[in-house]
């Protein structure tokens, strides 16, 4: 198994490349963002992970068409319906913006990235272009079980996938569970990595299994998602590490470092503030802008 040929199988069939790029979020500078998906593609990876909030829609449809590599079919491109986008009609509107920037027809995955007020509106939008074949996966981000259980209630086709913030020390374990039984597939963001969290990077116990291994400590919090079946899309704009990401298919975790130390490492603690804390801040889109810059 390749970065390119390990994938999951979401609840209708689609195979999801198991592991993609993430790098496409904050990478501000043109050079680096093109540097960074061209390398990408060259080691392998196939799905990409954006949204409109990032502000870099079109700078991945022109890196992806100057790869060369086609057909588009070689690619699975995954983007989001941003906040002040909700409602039936704005979502289309979105959809086809992002379609637009991208270059492309149709979307491979496609996301409500928050539950804001009118997702249930959202949605219907997205169960339609799904139906007509523009959305091969359709799906949300930062949902939490009562939402996923409200969506369900009033719609016709279940999210196939759920983007979570999701790492060693905040792995979900309770919401995992819940996905797994209502065939949701789990996406790792903020993670995988935890950010490049230091003191994650650095646990002793995760460098105990990497010397082991004989592999990066980031490399062992990657396969170890990998094992718990989660969806996970890396960030980096450095090559080296672009190259380490995708270089975890030839080791395998044990029970023991799976289920006994790196699952000690659950403190509970998100990285990130909790997505329904987002929600009720009447202010949080204008702060979001800021903090992409
Ligand atoms: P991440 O866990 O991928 O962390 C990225 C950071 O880890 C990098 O900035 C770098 O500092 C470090 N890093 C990367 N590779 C490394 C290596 N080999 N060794 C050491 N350090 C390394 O977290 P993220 O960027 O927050 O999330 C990944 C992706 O998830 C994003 O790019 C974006 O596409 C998506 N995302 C989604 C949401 C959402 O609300 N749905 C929110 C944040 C991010």
């Amino acid at each position: 198994m390749t970065v390119e040929t390990k994938t999951i199988e979401a609840v209708n069939g689609v195979k999801i490349p198991q592991l993609g790029f993430g790098g496409v979020y904050k990478i501000k500078k043109k050079e680096e963002f093109e540097m960074s998906i061209r390398e990408a593609i060259r080691v392998g990876f196939r799905h990409f992970d954006t949204a409109k909030i990032y502000g870099n829609e079109q700078a991945l449809g022109t890196a992806i068409e100057k790869s060369q590599i086609p057909p588009r079919e070689k690619f699975f491109i995954t983007s989001k319906v941003w906040n002040t986008d909700h409602g039936y009609k704005a979502t289309k509107n979105a959809f086809e913006q992002t379609c637009k920037k991208l270059n492309v027809k149709y979307l491979d995955m496609y996301l409500i990235h928050f539950a804001s007020p009118h997702y249930l509106e959202t949605w219907k939008a997205m169960e339609e272009l799904y139906m007509e074949g523009r959305i091969k996966v359709i799906g949300v981000a930062n949902f939490e079980i009562q939402h996923l259980e409200n969506i369900m209630k009033h719609s016709e086709i279940a999210p196939m996938i759920n983007q979570i913030e999701t790492h060693p020390e905040f792995p979900q374990n309770e919401l995992h569970d819940y996905l797994k039984n209502h065939h949701i597939l789990h996406e790792a963001w903020g993670g995988p990595l935890g950010q490049g969290n230091k003191a994650l990077l650095e646990h002793p116990d995760l460098k105990t299994i990497a010397h082991e291994h004989q592999k990066t400590v980031a490399q062992v919090i990657l396969r170890w998602h990998l094992q718990r079946g989660i969806i996970i899309i890396p960030k980096s704009s450095n090559p080296q590490r672009i190259k380490e990401n995708s270089d975890i298919f030839d080791f395998v975790l044990t029970h023991e470092e799976m289920g006994g130390k790196i699952s000690q490492l659950n403190t509970g603690r998100r990285y990130s503030i909790k997505p329904t804390g987002y929600m009720i801040n009447p202010f949080y889109n204008r702060l979001m802008k800021i903090f992409m810059k």
